[in-house]
C-alpha cells in the first residue's frame, strides 16, 4: 500500500531538488528535515454563554540558524500539525531567500474565528499567548499575523505577552497596529512585494499593462494589496474570489470599488462606487475550480495551500503564475506544470515574501525605538524584493531550473553558509 506524502515531506522533496545546485555541505538538509521546537497547547475560552471551550493550538519553530525564528499564526479550522510543520520550513527557506536574519517558524490554531464574538477572539488571543509565553520571545521566536489573523489580534498578543514579562515588549510580535508600534506600509506590504516582483517581470517581457489579464483567487489582505497596485497601473483585473465564488468580467474590475464593497458587506460583489454609491457592473459569476482555470496573462492564487493539484494543473491556461498564498500547487501539480516551458511560477517563497520583509523592518524599528515614514518604508521594501528577484531569476537561467528550484538554491546557499560557519564534519575532522 503506498501511503500519500505529508505536507511537510512534499516541502522537504523541493529541498532535495535544489541541493543539487546549491554548494552546501549535506549536513545543512539534514538539519531541515528536524523542525528544532514543536509546542502543542490546548486553550480554555470561556465563551460568550458561560460555556467552556478548549481550542487546540501549536507553534513549530523550524530552524534559528540565521537567527531568531519568525513566522505567522494562523486560525483556521483545517490547522494540523504536519501543515504547521510545512509552514514553518517555508518560512526558513522565505526568510533565507529575503536574505533577512531570521529563522523560520508558525504558529495556528484549530478554529473558526468568523464564529466567534469579538470578545471570544480576544480571550483566545491571549489565551494562546499565555501559553506560548515562554516559547516566544523578541530574540527567540516573533508571530505575525497569517490566515484569519490581523493587526488587531497581533497587538491583543502584544499586549497579553508585556503583561507576562511585566515589561513592553513591541519586538514580540509584527503585523501590531501603528499605534501599538507597528509599522507603516506592514498591512499592505505582502500585496506590494508581490507587485514589485510582477514589475520586474513585465520589464523583462514588456508587458502592456492595458492589454495584460489578472485573474486573482482570494480576496484577503494579500490578494486586495497586489489587486490594488497593479489595477493602478493599468492591469486589467478580470476575476477575483473569495471563499464564496468568484466573479469575471471581461473588461476588468474597478478594484477600489470591489474592495470597497467588499470591506463594507463583507460579500464580494461586482459593483462601480462614485463615492459610497455603489452601482451594479455586468459580469459573470464563476466557482473558484472555474477562476483558476481561465485564459489570462496572470493567475495569483493568494488563497490557501492545494489550489493547483495533480486535478487541475493541466487545464490552467496562464502563462505566469505569482504565489502569494503559501503553497497553492502541489508537488505534483508543480511537476505537471514544470513540464511546460511556456508557464514560470514565481514561487511563494519570493511572490510573498514582502509581508515578513516589512515585518522585519517592524521588528528594527521596534528596538531602536526609531520609526520610520512610510515612504521609506516602501522604498526599502522595493530593494529588497527587487535585489532578490534578479538572484533568484538569474539563478534559474544559470542552472536552466524552474524559478522555484531556483529560490530554494539560493535559500539553501545561505542557510548553508550559516551551518558551514558552525562546523560541519569537515572541519571537525581536520579536512578544513
Ligand atoms: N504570515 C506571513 C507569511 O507567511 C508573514 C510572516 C511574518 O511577517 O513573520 O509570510
Amino acid at each position: 500500500m503506498s501511503e500519500e506524502n505529508t505536507i511537510f515531506q512534499d516541502a522537504l522533496g523541493r529541498l532535495d531538488e535544489a541541493q543539487k545546485y546549491a554548494t552546501i555541505d549535506e549536513e545543512t538538509l539534514q538539519r531541515m528535515q528536524y523542525p528544532i521546537q514543536i509546542l502543542q497547547v490546548s486553550i480554555p475560552v470561556r465563551m460568550d454563554d458561560g460555556s467552556l471551550r478548549i481550542f487546540k493550538g501549536y507553534r513549530v519553530r523550524h530552524d534559528d540558524t540565521r537567527g531568531p525564528t519568525k513566522g505567522g499564526i494562523r486560525f483556521h479550522p483545517q490547522v494540523d500539525l504536519e501543515e504547521v510543520k510545512a509552514l514553518s520550513l517555508w518560512m526558513t527557506c522565505k526568510c533565507a531567500v529575503m536574505d533577512i536574519p531570521y529563522g523560520g517558524a508558525k504558529g495556528g490554531v484549530i478554529v473558526n474565528p468568523k464564529e466567534l464574538s469579538p470578545l471570544e477572539l480576544e480571550r483566545l488571543s491571549r489565551g494562546f499567548i499565555e501559553k506560548m509565553a515562554d516559547f516566544i520571545g523578541p530574540d527567540r521566536d516573533i508571530p505575525a499575523p497569517d490566515v484569519y489573523t490581523n493587526e488587531r489580534i497581533m497587538g491583543w498578543m502584544m499586549n497579553e505577552y508585556s503583561n507576562i514579562v511585566r515589561r513592553h515588549s513591541p519586538g514580540v510580535i509584527t503585523g501590531k497596529p501603528i499605534a501599538l508600534g507597528g509599522s507603516q506600509g506592514r498591512a499592505t506590504a505582502t500585496g506590494r512585494g508581490a507587485y514589485h516582483c510582477i514589475k520586474q517581470l513585465e520589464k523583462k517581457r514588456g508587458w502592456k499593462p492595458a492589454n495584460t489579464t489578472v485573474a486573482i483567487q482570494g480576496f484577503g489582505n494579500a490578494g486586495q494589496g497586489v489587486a490594488e497596485l497593479l489595477h493602478h497601473d493599468g492591469y486589467r483585473i478580470v476575476a477575483v474570489s473569495d471563499s464564496q465564488g468568484a466573479i469575471y468580467r471581461e473588461e476588468g474590475f474597478d478594484v477600489p470599488s470591489i474592495m470597497h464593497a467588499k470591506n463594507e458587506s463583507r460579500e464580494l460583489k461586482a459593483v462601480y462606487c462614485e463615492g459610497s454609491v455603489c452601482e451594479s457592473v455586468d459580469a459573470q459569476k464563476l466557482s473558484n475550480e472555474e477562476l483558476l482555470e481561465l485564459d489570462v496573462d496572470i493567475l495569483i492564487p493568494a488563497a490557501m495551500e492545494n489550489a493547483i493539484t495533480k486535478d487541475n494543473a493541466k487545464n490552467i491556461k496562464a502563462n505566469v503564475i505569482v504565489e502569494v498564498a503559501n503553497g497553492p500547487i502541489t508537488v505534483e501539480a508543480d511537476a505537471i506544470l514544470g513540464k511546460r516551458k511556456d508557464v514560470l511560477v514565481v514561487p511563494d517563497i519570493l511572490a510573498n515574501a514582502g509581508g515578513v520583509t516589512v515585518s522585519y523592518f517592524e521588528w528594527v524599528q521596534n528596538r531602536c525605538g526609531d520609526y520610520w515614514e512610510e515612504e521609506h518604508v516602501f522604498h526599502r521594501l522595493e530593494q529588497t524584493m527587487c535585489k532578490q528577484f534578479e538572484k533568484v531569476y538569474d539563478m534559474m537561467k544559470e542552472h536552466e531550473v524552474p524559478m522555484r528550484t531556483a529560490a530554494y538554491t539560493l535559500a539553501l546557499n545561505r542557510i548553508g553558509a550559516a551551518v558551514a560557519s558552525t562546523g560541519t564534519v569537515r572541519y571537525f575532522s581536520g579536512q578544513e
